[in-house]
């Protein structure tokens, strides 16, 4: 079976020298739900818009479902989603043109659109807001309008870029299972977080980034024997260190 997504030797070396990624290389199943774990800083956000299009890798290749990101950049792009870590919403638009426009930009038929845009309404519990303006919605369904668009044109892997950071623990726990159901109808997931419980909780296999490089990855069960802990916890300890994971703790308590 072809891979979701196939990494090799990445390297993003943006204009003014700095090297965000130094060679990185991964690989996720059909299906799978993986998490790319790291600090702040460390390359997650630049390996997405990599995968994405958004931005043009130095060296190395990126295939998503086989089709590669710069060459085949058309096939890959109809393939991925990007649930970015910043809304981004039109706030003029209303929730039903937000679905309908982004459909258009992938080229669907205006029947498919009023199909595809009533059934994501309804998944995420929108319905009933479909003619409100964005800018009117609380946050928490401002976030889940964003997985709605992402999934419009039905990309086979969907990718969120910090789908929870900064938001409160009954959102998260709400968007947890959007985001699993997603991933139980077959779409496969790729997320980034720094929040060590989120990846626990959802993914399959992880993958520890940090200053542009993969440091380990495997199922938890594998990280942890590989670090010779017990917990997550103590391998993104041994990754990070004591003083990173505190001073992550206390940016999320400030937001
Ligand atoms: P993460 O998403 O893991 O927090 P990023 O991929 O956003 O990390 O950033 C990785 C590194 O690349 C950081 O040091 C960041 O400052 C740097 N960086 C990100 N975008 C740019 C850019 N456009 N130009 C130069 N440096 C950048
Ligand atoms: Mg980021």
């Amino acid at each position: 079976m072809t891979a979701a997504l196939e990494v090799r030797d990445l390297v993003k070396r943006y204009a003014g020298g700095f090297e965000a990624l130094k060679g990185v290389s991964l690989d996720i199943g059909a299906g799978e739900f993986f998490g790319l774990l790291g600090p702040n800083g460390a390359g997650k956000s630049t390996m997405i818009h990599c995968i994405t299009g958004l931005a043009r890798p130095t060296s190395g290749t990126v295939k998503v479902f086989g089709n590669d990101a710069v060459r085949g950049y058309r096939r890959a792009r109809e393939a991925v989603a990007l649930a970015p870590q910043e809304i981004n919403l039109d706030i003029f638009l209303t929730l039903e043109e937000t679905l309908d426009l982004h459909g258009g930009y992938f080229g669907m038929s205006r029947a498919d659109r009023r199909e595809r845009t009533a059934e994501l309404l309804e998944a995420f519990s929108l319905t009933e807001k479909r003619h409100e303006r964005t800018r009117n919605l609380s946050g928490g369904m401002k976030r889940r309008l964003t997985l709605a668009r992402a999934l419009m044109h039905r990309p086979r892997l969907l990718i969120l870029d910090e789908p929870t950071a900064g938001v409160d623990i009954e959102l998260r726990l709400e968007l947890w299972r959007y985001i699993e159901k997603i991933n139980r109808e077959g779409t496969s997931i790729m997320l980034t977080t720094h929040y060590l419980e989120e990846a626990e909780q959802l993914c399959d296999r992880i993958a520890f980034i940090n200053h542009g490089q993969i440091a380990a990855q495997g199922t938890i069960g594998e990280l942890t024997s590989g670090y010779g802990v017990s917990t997550l916890e103590d391998a993104y300890l041994e990754l990070v260190g004591r003083q990173e994971l505190s001073r992550s703790h206390i940016q999320d308590a400030v937001i």
